[in-house]
């Protein structure tokens, strides 16, 4: 079973989860705050330049690293 990590919307906690891959774009919940919890596209984030590339990506220009649940993060731009 694969594992997401995930970022909370409200206190910025990260954290793994492991779940089925059918369940992969389903939101999470902050195992903190119990807040909703968006995914980290890893393949992306390990491309970008650093820790503060986290929030833009989630905010923004996530949509366009769709591509990434399946591993391949060849269509992303970066
Ligand atoms: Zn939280």
């Amino acid at each position: 079973m694969p594992i997401y990590e995930y970022v909370c919307g409200k206190c910025k906690n990260k954290f793994e989860l492991m779940r089925p891959f059918s369940r992969s774009q389903e939101g999470a919940e902050c195992p903190k705050c119990y807040g909703a919890s968006d995914r980290i596209l890893s393949a992306c984030y390990a491309k970008s330049s650093g820790e503060n590339g986290i929030h833009d990506r989630l905010s923004g220009t996530g949509s366009s690293c769709s591509s990434c649940s399946s591993g391949n993060c060849s269509s992303c731009g970066h």
